[in-house]
């Protein structure tokens, strides 16, 4: 069965483009409810643990220098289906790929400073949402 909740990182380029308003008005415009939101920013350690699945991939120091490179906005949101509806309207992991009109094609710089973070799955949902916040936060 399917959740209804997502959780998002607008990532330090796009924060350092300005960038932040626009994102955070497209994914309401998206029919997602903001239950929980933070600016806050992540130590190199934070994004070892928050990327630990990537450990083995080449691009893991690089990604984990840049998620902990400036601040972000971290936030939970809510919709029927969230973790794929979200998917779906953020777009590909490269933004050169990613279909017209969604987050990434408008935002992304490149497949690493690509805009936003979307979970892939409704328990590393959880898990990611935990990281930053209380679950009453959300609940
Ligand atoms: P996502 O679920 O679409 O975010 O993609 P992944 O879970 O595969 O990768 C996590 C994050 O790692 C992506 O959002 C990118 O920021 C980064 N990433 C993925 N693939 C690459 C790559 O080939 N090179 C670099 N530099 N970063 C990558």
């Amino acid at each position: 069965m399917s959740g209804n909740i997502t959780f998002t990182m607008i990532k330090p380029k796009a924060m350092e483009n300005g960038h932040m308003g626009d994102i955070l008005a497209k994914i309401i415009e998206g029919g997602f409810k903001v239950k929980a939101m933070k600016l806050t920013r992540l130590t190199k350690e934070e994004a070892k643990v928050f990327y630990a699945v990537h450990k083995e991939r080449p691009f893991y120091d690089g990604l984990t220098d840049f998620m902990s490179s400036g601040p972000i906005v971290a936030a939970v949101l809510e919709k029927e289906n969230a973790v794929q509806a979200y998917r779906d309207y953020i777009g590909a992991t490269n933004p050169a790929e990613a279909a017209e009109g969604t987050i990434r094609a408008l935002y992304g710089t490149n497949i690493e400073a690509n805009a936003v973070h979307g979970s892939d799955s409704d328990e590393n949902a959880q898990i990611e949402a935990g990281f930053f916040f209380s679950k009453r936060d959300w609940v």
